[in-house]
């Protein structure tokens, strides 16, 4: 194995890590819905999770949600 495919290698782990921290984060508070924004990822603040038991993006993404239903109907 030469040296760029070790550096590959370190890489990959290194996301790896990276997306299941993001998976363990996007899982932590089911009960009150999502850490993370389902759309951009951005993380929900627990304020917002409490308020809307169950939500799944951030408000951002919430009002961009509506306005598409809005169109559409
Ligand atoms: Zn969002």
């Amino acid at each position: 194995m030469d040296n760029a495919d070790r550096a590959q290698e370190l890489i990959d782990a290194r996301l790896e890590q990276a997306m299941a921290a993001r998976r363990a984060a996007g899982q932590m508070v089911p009960l009150q819905g999502r850490a993370i924004c389902e759309d951009c990822e951005d993380p929900i603040p627990a304020e917002r999770r409490a308020r809307l038991p169950g939500v799944r993006t951030c408000v951002q993404c919430q009002a961009d949600r509506e306005k598409r239903q809005r169109g559409r109907w």
